[in-house]
């Protein structure tokens, strides 16, 4: 199917970005693209502006802090998979992105567009929410805690533009997930960070939206193996139940990728 028809516009800053959209109630941001145009071309969302944030550079890079590991909203998931800086802060997070979708996906998506659109299925979210990352966009700072409010929801306001995300150095980390055989996403994903203050650890993929299991931080802190959490299991309550996974298959998948995600961290 096609799109329905739009006006395209390539700002040269954010403020200009910015103006277009409060000029145009239903203009829509378009960054990699890989969410957006396949929900046009469903005709799922018809905005009669796309903002194109693809061209502005000072959305796009990666900057090694001495506590944090700062990345432009902009940066593509191959970008960050092959960072160097990336792969030394935080090698968790080169994994994770290096596991998104496939090459084409890895190549055009972005942080920021990932971040903004929460799918419940998408990898990043685990990770702002275990390393307890800061989102930071043209209006404001926002806490990973409070970022995600649901399924397909978020705390960004109408216009309001994700610039980047500093992500804290764990002093271990670890992600695994157990992916969709066809589109790699998320069935259940999980990213342990054992940090400075104690030990967190964020799932995606089974609930509508990334959550904690703060009953396997609490044990974690204590001590930081995979059998530690052997006999937590997630409740299987309100979990995600589709023809691909059970809810309760889901809260098994939950218990087993965390154990992986350990060792990951313990390598
Ligand atoms: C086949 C396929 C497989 C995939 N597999 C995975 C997977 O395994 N794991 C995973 O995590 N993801 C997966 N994705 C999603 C993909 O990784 C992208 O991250 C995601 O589509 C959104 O990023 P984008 O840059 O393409 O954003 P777009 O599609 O351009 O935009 C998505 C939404 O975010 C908004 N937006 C974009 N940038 C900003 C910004 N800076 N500030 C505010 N709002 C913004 C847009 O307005 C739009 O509403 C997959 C996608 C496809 C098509």
């Amino acid at each position: 199917m096609y799109t329905a028809a739009f006006q395209y516009l390539r700002p040269k800053s954010l403020a200009e970005a910015e103006a277009a959209f409060a000029k145009n109630g239903d203009a829509k941001y378009l960054a990699g693209g890989q969410t957006l145009i396949p929900t046009m071309k469903q005709r799922l969302a018809a905005p009669s502006l796309l903002i194109d944030l693809a061209r502005l550079s000072s959305l796009v890079f990666i900057r090694s802090e001495a506590n944090a590991l700062v990345i432009g909203a902009g940066t593509t998931h191959a970008a960050v998979a092959a960072s160097v800086d990336v792969k030394k802060a935080i090698p968790a997070l080169a994994h994770l992105a290096s596991h998104i979708g496939d090459p084409a996906v890895r190549h055009r998506g972005t942080l920021g567009g990932s971040i903004a659109n929460n799918d419940p299925a998408a990898d990043y979210p685990a990770a702002v929410l275990a390393l307890g990352a800061t989102i930071r966009t043209t209006r404001r700072t926002i806490a990973g805690d409070d970022f995600f409010t649901g399924m397909f929801s978020t705390a960004l306001e109408d216009g309001e533009i994700v610039t980047e995300v500093s992500f804290p150095r764990a002093r271990r980390a670890g992600y695994a997930k157990f992916p969709n055989p066809a589109s790699r996403y998320a069935m259940a994903g999980v990213f342990v960070a054992e940090l400075a203050n104690g030990v967190r650890v964020a799932v995606t993929g089974a609930a509508p939206s990334v959550f904690r299991v703060q009953d396997m931080e609490g044990v974690l802190a204590r001590n930081f193996s995979p059998d530690a959490i052997a006999g937590i299991e997630v409740p299987a309550d309100g979990l995600n139940s589709d023809l691909f996974a059970s809810a309760e298959y889901r809260a098994h998948l939950v218990t087993v990728m965390a154990k992986r995600a350990i060792a990951a961290a313990m390598v």
